[in-house]
């Protein structure tokens, strides 16, 4: 028997892209507009369906042996292959035109995380590769036709210290080399490339090994969330490469592509926030309690307000960021560490609010909050965990002064003092206050010259990070929410 129930919001299946078109517009990329409606469009359809799928049946591994030789082959739902097909046709995997890249990978990511992975690693690897014009001149090609590649960094005795890495280069000439070591994490292990670090007799180099003989997928690992994605174990025994960068240049090699990689967490972080407000002002939008729609009680207007003003925030500093990356400018270098840190950090908090504006339905698989709230912790630590950001920009400020002069050259005159003194203050311990002071900063100069004005009043309006709905009297918070909550039919 059905049966009739009042008081439920509808599920929300579109994607809310008035900011994304209005930051497209400001950074240059106007262009783009008609592609990302079309494809916020099409997100909104089966993809959606595909992204639940592909999270709620993850990967098998499955190795056997094959006429003698050992075979890893990853079983897939297919739910990823469409998910894979649809961010290639998008060429989400490939580098350049920054900005238009950077929207809609932020819409795909809204829908799904997972896949987002392997194209961030090929569109990052593209620029790495570029240190050696034969190889690129041979992959670039292949990764626009859909192949992929992946990276693999870390080891079980040190991920963020890259230099402890064990894994062994044995060079056999012409820059060629075999491999002999583990992997202890390498995500996308399907791939069709990978770039590689290993100890070769000049130091710490950069490798591109093809997945073939002596590549060997030990397991995957079963993790928090991401779980759409394949993370394996690899043992390399043997496995042949070449040389990408100098011989000992390894980490100056491979930090291309970590800095794209760390762009990329920005914008997924971005995606993440983007998401869950949308759910959560769509929801107290049409839901009830005490006689008025929730979105209309004082109290949750603020917590919704004070969501919107982060979420949008966010978004004005990822286009902003991925328009350095468009004009070579300066400013890329430490904002993208300073933005790195806060917008993945903040994530965590802004999804478990949003969440909570659901009441129990939030915690319940079929709001999709949950598979959000699950994959939120993790831009902060892939790409180089938030202390290691932090640690990256003392270390810019200290070698590259140029670096800290073009941030601060950013900032409107009214947010340099703060900043100037925490520069002036910096040391390793208080590394996150000098990054946060930073980030904050940024942001608040970016709301004020590109945001809606109440929005930027709001995010100045704020004493303190603490938890969210603390914004003080006297703001529109309604309209604030307004600006935020989805406009469905
Ligand atoms: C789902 C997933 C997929 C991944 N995929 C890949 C992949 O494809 N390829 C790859 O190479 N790696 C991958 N990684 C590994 C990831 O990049 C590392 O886990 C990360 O860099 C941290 O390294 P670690 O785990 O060794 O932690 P550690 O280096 O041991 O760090 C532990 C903690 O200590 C902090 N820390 C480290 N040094 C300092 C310091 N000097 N001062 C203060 N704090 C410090 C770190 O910020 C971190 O919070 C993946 C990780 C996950 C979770």
């Amino acid at each position: 028997m059905a049966v009739r129930v009042a008081n439920q919001p509808p599920p929300l299946r579109e994607l809310d892209l008035r900011l994304l078109v209005e930051g497209v517009h400001r950074e240059g990329a106007p262009w783009v507009e008609q592609e990302l409606s079309a494809l916020g469009s099409e997100l909104a359809g089966e993809p959606r369906e595909w992204g639940r799928l592909a999270n709620e049946h993850p990967p098998v591994l499955r190795t056997h042996d094959r006429y003698g030789a050992r075979v890893d082959e990853i079983e897939f739902h297919p739910a990823w292959d469409s998910l894979l097909r649809l961010g290639i046709r998008e060429r989400l995997q490939m580098p350049g035109a920054y900005v238009a890249r950077a929207a809609k990978f932020i819409a795909f990511a809204q829908v799904e995380q997972g896949v987002g992975c392997p194209l961030s690693m090929t569109h990052a690897a593209v620029p790495a590769l570029r240190n050696e014009p034969e190889l690129a001149a041979e992959w670039e090609p292949r990764f626009a036709a859909g192949a992929l590649c992946g990276m693999a960094m870390t080891e079980r005795q040190g991920g963020s210290d890259v230099r402890a890495n064990e894994t062994e280069a044995r060079p056999c000439g012409d820059g060629e080399a075999t491999l002999h070591g583990y992997k202890w994490f390498c995500s996308a292990p399907m791939s069709d490339v990978f770039l590689v670090l290993a100890q070769a007799p000049a130091g710490l180099s950069c490798y591109l090994i093809p997945r073939g003989e002596g590549f060997v997928i030990e397991r995957l690992k079963d993790k928090l969330g991401n779980r759409s994605n394949a993370s394996g174990e690899v043992r390399l025994e043997g496995a042949w490469g070449r040389l990408v960068g100098e011989e000992g240049r390894g980490v100056a090699t491979i930090i291309e592509m970590v800095v794209h990689t760390r762009l990329d967490c920005v914008l997924g972080s971005t995606a993440l926030q983007r998401e869950a407000v949308a759910q959560a002002t769509h929801h107290c939008a049409h839901r009830a309690a005490f006689g008025k729609l929730l979105t209309d009680q004082p109290l949750m207007q603020n917590v919704l307000a004070d969501l919107c003003v982060e979420s949008e925030a966010a978004t004005v500093g990822a286009l902003r960021l991925a328009r350095a990356f468009d004009e070579g400018d300066e400013l890329r270098r430490v904002a993208t560490a300073v933005l790195k840190y806060w917008i993945c950090k903040r994530t965590p908090a802004v999804v478990g609010e949003a969440l909570e504006c659901l009441g129990g339905n939030g915690f319940v698989e079929e709001s999709g909050l949950p598979r959000l709230y699950r994959e939120s912790p993790l831009n902060a630590i892939w790409e180089g965990s938030s202390n290691v950001q932090c640690l990256d920009v003392l270390r810019a400020l200290r070698r590259e002064p140029a670096a800290a002069e073009a941030f601060v050259a950013e900032l409107e005159s009214r947010d340099r003092a703060g900043v100037e003194q925490a520069l002036a203050e910096a040391d390793e311990q208080g590394a996150r206050r000098l990054v946060e002071t930073m980030a904050v900063a940024l942001l608040a100069t970016l709301l004020d010259r590109h945001g809606d004005p109440a929005v930027a009043e709001a995010f100045r309006a704020r004493e303190g990070f603490g938890v969210f709905g603390t914004l003080p009297a006297g703001l529109p918070l309604a309209e604030l929410v307004e600006r935020h909550t989805p406009q469905v039919a």
